[in-house]
């Protein structure tokens, strides 16, 4: 269902001199969707969240806000705002005055601007703070207020890239939670760039996953990672194998493998190693033709019939696990 507040990428296409860096992508983000953007380094995803914010030129194509084409408009006219992986806080503002600071520049009065501050500042947990420089506060706390001084100006869409990057793990995972739950509250479209599944994973209603200048699939998250439809999305995505079979190339989760006693299985393969992870242990193994799966079993599975390294397997699925690629 389309809303008015859909934003939509059409032919969008970005070249530096001899190099495509987003290839006539096209795309349909629905309002008030979490996407993430995810692809390895240099595929693109900063390129295409530049144009949708304005900060780069389209070189064709065009980005489409609410039915409006908004390629052409200043980055402050387009209803989005971005959030940059370095989070680029004014270091001689307090917390507030940056929070405050692209009101400023729009002529809203000093009253307004630092109550409005405040509301952002309340938002994202950090009202405490507000009189604070930059330098006086945690990596995740100057990352808090670059999203408030990003959502003062009321966007449609937030646009982010690799916001989580520079926090230390823990942080990572709790920002990951903070942004959902702020996301749900806003009821806005965040559009997320990441090179990091698990985290894409944890966050996105939908996945739009890059490759090469080109979107090699998009989905709702969980179709994705249920049927890759490439080897490359199957093997970035993790938790899958890619098996060459008599048919065609298949993708098969990890956990869908079944271990079985050498013999009548689909596969036959020897155990090339056992790692223990707590809640489940990884079995890998050689197959005929010389492919490495990993199954990824419960510890009760496994313990119920350990296997050794070196140990004649078989290896067994159901029919709708075994998803075929596209070529
Ligand atoms: P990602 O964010 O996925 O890592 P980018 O969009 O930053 O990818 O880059 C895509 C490609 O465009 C890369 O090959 C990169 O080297 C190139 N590129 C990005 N920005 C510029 C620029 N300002 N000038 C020239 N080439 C660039
Ligand atoms: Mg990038």
């Amino acid at each position: 269902m389309r809303s008015d507040l859909d934003l939509e990428l059409v032919k969008l296409t970005k070249r530096y001199g001899d190099t495509v860096a987003v290839d006539g992508i096209d795309h349909l983000f629905h309002a008030g969707t979490y996407a993430c953007l995810l692809g390895p380094s240099g595929c693109g995803k900063s390129s295409t969240l530049r144009m949708i914010a304005g900060h780069e030129g389209v070189s064709a194509g065009s980005v489409v806000l609410g039915g409006r084409d908004v390629s052409q408009l200043p980055p402050a006219k387009r209803g989005t705002a971005m959030m940059f992986q370095s989070y680029a806080l004014f270091p001689h503002l307090s917390v507030a005055d940056n929070v405050a600071f692209s009101l400023r520049m729009k002529g809203v009065d000093a009253a307004a601007r630092k109550a409005r501050a405040l509301e952002m500042l309340d938002l994202v947990d950090m009202t405490a703070h507000a009189d604070r420089l930059p330098a006086q506060l945690s990596g995740g706390q100057q990352q808090r207020v670059a999203l408030a001084r990003a959502l003062v100006t009321e966007p449609q869409v937030l646009l982010l890239d690799e916001p989580l990057s520079a926090l230390d793990p823990f942080l990572r995972v709790r920002m990951r939670g903070e942004l959902r739950r702020l996301q749900r509250e806003l009821g806005i479209t965040f559009v997320h760039v990441t090179h990091g599944q698990d985290e894409a994973l944890a966050l996105a209603d939908e996945i739009v996953v890059m490759n090469n200048a080109v979107i090699e699939q998009a989905g709702p998250t969980r179709a994705v990672f249920d049927a890759p439809a490439t080897a490359f999305v199957a093997r970035f995505l993790g938790s899958h194998n890619v098996i060459a079979l008599p048919d065609g190339q298949f993708a098969i989760r990890s956990d869908a493998l079944r271990v079985t006693e050498p013999g009548a299985a689909r596969l036959q393969g020897r155990v090339t190693g056992v790692e223990y992870q707590g809640t489940h242990v990884a079995l890998t193994a050689a197959t005929d033709g010389d492919q490495e799966v990993t199954a990824l079993l419960t510890d009760q599975d496994f313990f119920g019939a350990p296997k050794e390294p070196g140990q004649a397997i078989g290896l067994g699925w159901d029919d709708r696990a075994a998803h075929l690629l596209r070529a």
